[in-house]
């Protein structure tokens, strides 16, 4: 992925203005020193969105988002980081430059962008007039493609020709670099030039979700192996984070807010045309956290479409895992065996395929009939088998909401005690994670908060806050960071200047919380006190955590011994109701 060079980013902060930005979004109202506005990020009827014009920072009293103009830009319009900074460039009139080995010298995202959609263009008037692309189009018949889907899709044909596209792309003027830094064309080995990558195939463009094509799909027509080949990895695409079809999908997310996750390019173009809509493919792999990470931005939920039979099965508990491990809700809609969704439209019709979209069973059921497939749920063992692989994915969900929600379904399904599941639980997170992370808003990190807001409110504060506290001294790794750059900032200019602060920051995440705190807005008169209140707040806390923490420990180890005499127990009456047989 090319990088944006710090020098843009540096200038695209200075050059915006938190204002002009968001009111091009949103109606902003005048209030005092700040501006208001209903919410964009959460339903609301009185305006609890405020916007900074002093220090550049927006933060919500509703919803508690913040950030600033980046951030704004991100939420709004789902955009990742390097994208809102080429969106506020352009708003702004600065030249987005690269860094130095971010990419091909001279290279940039543009010139891919270019050299994709030119290349589009050739395959797709390919498809529709070349002699040659006959058994595309027949295949294409076959599969129950209309000419309105394929023009939709933008479907092309690649010639079986070692540079049929090569000598276009010279000819259209486009550098054998740039066709080769968007994977078009290959190097050859050990010898100069290069060579078409895609020969004689049928090509599925892959677009962003901006629709902007950013690589290539192809399938061979011949008994050829492999069947399915893609762009490599570019500047402007990642196999690990595209999806086919998600510029189409996203259209229908506004109101379902739920993704179907399938396997192949026709499992998204049949349904999409027999106006079954959501549906989005993963390029060749696994689903993987940056794939989750980017539909959390359009969806709630996601649903995996599989087919009945076991292959598909084992592929979802794979998935599985992974999506415990995010902040996503996540469904299982299953088909008829042996049925691709494509298969279900054409054999069924698309009313069949939607009836098994509407009802996606959750998670949890999947997994436990699943789990019962595999162990059986007859033996004491199988039991406590189950429950053992449960909790091992239980462990993984960071929300602790839902996860105390699934332990108490799991109890009640075995009949178990809530607390001897959770005990285990703990001792499992444990080992996973030696260092036990703290609460998330445990009086320890308001306590820290408050310092750096005093800080930012007065620089005899700040000087005071960063004498009795050490970055290193806060409970939470953003607060020891937001600490380390608030200090630099001190030292370097004196005080820690809000806007400054923020302009300072680069990780999202960072800007978010450094906004937040901004917003408190404490008055310069009452820092002073505040400081001297949340150090104190600070110091007895530290000292109570760290008690707690080694009462949890011994109490984790007592439980030990408590959770396998109930799994004992449990799995003895489990024993018993087996042998009474049958008849009863
Ligand atoms: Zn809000």
């Amino acid at each position: 992925m090319a990088l944006i060079s710090q020098e843009t980013i540096d200038e695209v902060k200075r050059a915006v203005d938190i204002i002009e930005v968001v009111s091009g979004y949103v109606t902003l109202k005048r209030a005092g020193a700040s501006y208001k506005a209903l919410c964009p990020f959460h339903e609301e009827k009185t305006p609890s969105f405020n916007v900074n014009p002093e220090r550049q920072f927006f933060h919500c009293f509703g919803c508690g988002k913040s950030g600033d103009a980046i951030s704004f830009v991100m939420s709004y319009e789902k955009a990742e980081y390097p994208d809102a900074i080429r969106i506020l460039a352009d708003k702004a009139g600065v030249a987005v430059r690269y860094a130095e080995g971010g990419g091909p010298a001279g290279i940039g995202r543009e010139d891919l962008h270019k050299v994709n959609e030119w290349a589009a263009g050739v395959f797709r008037s390919l498809l529709q007039k070349a002699p040659e692309a006959e058994a595309a189009r027949a295949f294409l018949a076959r599969r129950g493609v209309s000419d309105e889907a394929a023009e939709l899709f933008r479907l092309g044909f690649s010639m079986e020709s070692w540079d049929y596209l090569l000598s276009r792309g010279r000819r259209a003027g486009f550098d054998e670099k740039v066709l080769s830094a968007a994977g078009l064309i290959v190097e050859r080995e050990g010898r100069s030039g290069y060579y078409d990558r895609f020969r004689g195939r049928l090509v599925f463009p892959i677009l962003s979700p901006q629709g902007k094509v950013i690589a290539f799909g192809a399938r061979t027509l011949k008994d050829e192996h492999p069947k399915f080949i893609n762009s490599p990895e570019t500047a402007v695409f990642s196999k690990g984070r595209g999806f086919y079809g998600l510029h189409l999908s996203r259209e229908a997310y506004g109101e379902t807010r739920a993704a179907y996750i399938v396997e192949g390019y026709m499992d998204v173009i049949v349904p999409h045309q027999a106006g079954v809509r959501g549906l989005v493919a993963t390029l060749g792999t696994a689903l993987t956290r940056d794939h989750l990470k980017i539909l959390r931005r359009f969806v709630d939920k996601v649903v995996l479409v599989f087919d009945a039979d076991a292959a598909g099965r084992k592929a979802s508990e794979r998935g599985l895992d992974l999506l415990l491990s995010e902040n996503v809700d996540i469904f299982v809609a299953e088909l008829p065996a042996g049925l691709d969704p494509d298969d279900v439209v054409l054999k069924h019709g698309p009313d069949k395929l939607r009836e098994c979209l509407e009802k996606p069973r959750e998670i949890f059921d999947f997994l436990m009939e699943s789990l019962t497939r595999k162990h059986g749920a007859e033996t004491p063992a199988a039991k406590a088998r189950i429950v053992e692989e449960m909790l091992e994915r239980l462990g993984q969900i960071p929300d602790p909401v839902k996860q105390e929600l699934l332990v108490q379904q799991l109890a009640r399904r075995f009949n178990l005690e809530e607390r001897t599941l959770r005990g285990r639980l703990a001792r499992t997170a444990a080992a996973a994670a030696p260092a036990v992370a703290p609460l998330p808003t445990s009086a320890l990190e308001i306590a820290g908060r408050e310092l750096l807001a005093c800080a930012a409110a007065d620089p005899a504060a700040a000087a005071e806050v960063r004498h009795k506290v050490p970055a290193g001294g806060y409970p939470t790794e953003t607060l020891r960071r937001l600490a380390e750059v608030a200090y630099g900032l001190l030292e370097r200019t004196g005080a820690v200047e809000g806007r400054e602060l923020l302009r300072a920051l680069q990780d999202p995440a960072l800007v978010e919380a450094a906004a937040a705190l901004l917003a408190q807005e404490v008055p310069r008169a009452e820092a002073a006190g505040r400081v001297r209140s949340a150090v104190s707040t600070l110091e007895r806390e530290s000292a109570k955590t760290e008690l707690k923490e080694r009462q949890a420990r011994l109490r984790s180890a007592a439980d030990e011994k408590e959770v396998d005499e109930v799994l004992r127990q449990a799995m003895k009456r489990s024993r018993n109701e087996h042998w009474r047989g049958p008849g009863r």
